[in-house]
């Protein structure tokens, strides 16, 4: 018997991600699943054997972007006559599912975020039924456990999901209907994706969730594992010189967690904590489960564990109920707090949820706050950029700058560094001396040689 198995055709897949570094996860995951299919990567869709459209439901007209999206891509279908297949995945196809196949019926494939393992047996059934499959179940195997390893390297700064979902219910957001419910996966399958990644030259792992910090994951000593107890252990793995994690819920920064940037020396000094409001009114409105006064003793105690720390957050702007004094309560938190950098949005009413259905702030209000908010956190932004100039501090490298003789990395805190430099240097710690801050990015030089990284503050 020959026991060589034929080599699949070869496949084109384009794969379009919306949203945030889960789907950025996801999408990969996804050409992995496809790979032994045949299906390598490609960078645009036309002429594509499939088109992955992995959507994002968090801010809003994103079902209306993707359906105009959608109907460039029928005219790309009809090139290939018919042969191409559209998959929706992700979240606006959980939330939206046989929508989308009545208003888009050439779409072949609506898949929640949750069955992405099942991909080659939903792909079988659209060719067999040549008709449109969906699948929006939360089943109740997990996805990492039918997932395949990764195929290709990740690169020296990764990604990495250990937890999805969220019981949380903050009456804003749709993950918990999109996303299901919370949970962690074991930490043996985590630390053992972590060292696959090590061996093919990742240096930093992200560990991503939605609620990343309620990690409790099934420990392989038969107890369930805190974010701190799996941090210690990725911590252990040879190589891997750096971690960080996002999206972390305040309420649940344990003590534990707190002292893991005191104690583990692998953990940058960078940590995304939104806190979405300064007032307390609007905080319970959003059933955030926490206060301001709750968020700046959290941060008091992470800067007396850590004082190189950093701050990065999220903010909604015009909940409803928000009057200009619970905004001032925010602008006073952000002053307060000083942040190297973040996010905010205006509130958008997401289609489900228990704040949809309030009386709604008008536009040009919210407007007008986002707009004072953001020119806070733009200066906030660049007082921590400029802060780094004529500092030494290490630097992770990734690989080749935009211009020749440069190459470019990243500082502790996340932030893109090009030095200029005979060798790419890549997937090695650099001290470097910052020359100048851009908005978005710092310059430096190389200091002497190869530096081990200090992270004890
Ligand atoms: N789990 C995180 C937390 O507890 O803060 C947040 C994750 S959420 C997926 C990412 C961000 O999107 C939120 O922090 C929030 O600022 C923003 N967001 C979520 N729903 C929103 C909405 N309806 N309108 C505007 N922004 C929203
Ligand atoms: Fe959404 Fe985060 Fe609240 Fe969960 S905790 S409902 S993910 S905002």
């Amino acid at each position: 018997m020959n026991s060589k198995t034929p080599n699949p055709p070869r496949r084109k897949l384009h794969i379009v991600t919306h949203g945030c570094q889960m789907n950025v996860y996801d999408s990969a995951r996804m050409a992995d699943v496809l790979a032994p299919l045949g299906y390598a990567p490609v960078d645009s869709p036309a002429g594509a054997d499939m088109v992955i459209m992995n959507t994002c439901h968090i801010r809003e007209r994103a079902a209306d972007k993707m359906f105009s999206a959608l109907g460039r891509l029928r005219v790309l279908k009809e090139d290939t006559g018919g042969k191409m297949l559209i998959a929706v995945t992700g979240c606006v196809a959980q939330a939206e599912g046989e929508v989308i196949l009545k208003r888009a019926p050439y779409v072949d494939l609506v898949v929640g975020p949750q069955a992405y393992h099942r991909l080659p047996e939903l792909i079988a059934a659209a060719h067999r039924t040549n008709n449109s499959v969906i699948d929006t179940e939360f089943p109740v195997e997990q996805k990492f456990d039918f997932l395949p390893d990764a195929a290709a390297p990740q690169g020296v700064i990764a990604n990495l999901t250990i937890q999805e979902g969220c019981d949380k219910f903050c009456s804003f957001c749709v993950v918990p209907y999109t996303r299901g419910a919370e949970s962690s996966r074991p930490a043996a399958s985590i630390l053992a994706e972590a060292r696959r990644m090590v061996a093919q030259g990742t240096r930093e792992i992200a560990l991503l969730g939605q609620n990343v910090n309620a990690y409790h994951g099934a420990g392989p000593d038969g107890g369930v594992w805190s974010l701190a107890m799996l941090l210690q252990e990725l911590a252990e793995i040879p190589n891997l010189l750096r971690l960080r994690y996002t999206t972390s819920h305040p309420s649940d920064m344990t003590d534990e967690l707190i002292m893991a940037h005191r104690d583990n020396p692998a953990l940058m000094p960078y940590l995304h904590l939104p806190v979405q409001s300064g007032s307390d009114k609007i905080l319970a409105a959003m059933n955030r489960k926490h206060t301001a006064d709750d968020f700046r003793r959290i941060v008091e105690k992470l800067r007396n564990a850590r004082p190189d720390i950093a701050f990065t957050s999220d903010f909604i702007i015009g909940h409803p109920g928000e009057t200009e004094a619970d905004f001032q309560a925010t602008m006073a938190l952000v002053r307060e707090t000083g942040f190297a950098l973040a996010y905010s949005f205006n509130y958008s009413p997401r289609p489900g949820t228990p704040a949809a259905g309030l009386p709604q702030i008008p536009a040009g209000e919210k407007d007008a706050r986002l707009y004072a908010l953001q020119a806070e956190l733009r200066r906030q932004q660049d007082a921590f950029n400029a802060s780094t100039v004529g500092l030494t501090t290490p630097v992770l490298f990734t690989g080749a700058g935009r211009y020749p003789g440069q190459i470019a990395g990243r500082s502790l805190y996340a932030q893109p560094v090009v030095v200029e430099a005979p060798a790419p240097l890549t997937g090695e710690i650099r001290q470097v001396t910052i020359t100048h801050a851009n908005p978005n990015s710092l310059l430096g030089t190389i200091n002497g040689h190869s530096t081990q990284e200090t992270i004890a503050a």
